[in-house]
């Protein structure tokens, strides 16, 4: 393992992408960043630039107005990089499937390293995924 990996593994970047979603699965990722979970004193973060990131949290079912800036910000960070999908929205479109505007599931676009179900799935599953992520980085 690099040692650039290495740091981003003892201390990872999120950016969060919502393709269109619901908000449910945003206020829940949210809640995992707060003090009740603290994930930050893992080193977890959140950016606001893909350019700094390392995880991308992807929510909803990437509609066709969101699908060009999704690749665009997921090209834009630096290598190695991962995806998590949060809830079911990026995997089947969940409440949107089969919609005209809709283009799930999420890996058809960018390569996904995680999904997380549920609709919204909790805060203590979006950090075990993260955890599991973050496990196969740089291997
Ligand atoms: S999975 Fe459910 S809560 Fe999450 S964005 Fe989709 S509809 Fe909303």
């Amino acid at each position: 393992m690099g040692l650039t990996t290495y740091f981003r593994k003892k201390s990872p970047w999120l950016l969060h992408f919502n393709s269109g979603g619901c908000n449910g699965c945003d206020i829940e990722l949210l809640a995992a960043l707060t003090p009740r979970y603290d994930v930050e004193r893992f080193g977890v973060k959140l950016k606001g630039s893909p350019r700094h990131a390392d995880i991308l949290v992807v929510t909803g079912p990437v509609t066709k107005q969101t699908r060009e800036r999704l690749i665009r910000v997921y090209e834009q960070m630096p290598e190695p990089k991962a995806v998590v999908a949060l809830g079911s929205c990026p995997a089947s479109g969940c409440v949107f499937h089969d919609c005209y505007n809709t283009l799930a599931p999420l890996d058809k676009h960018i390569p996904v390293a995680a999904y997380v179900p549920g609709c919204p799935p909790r805060p203590e599953a979006i950090i075990f995924a993260l955890v599991k992520v973050l496990e196969g980085m740089g291997k």
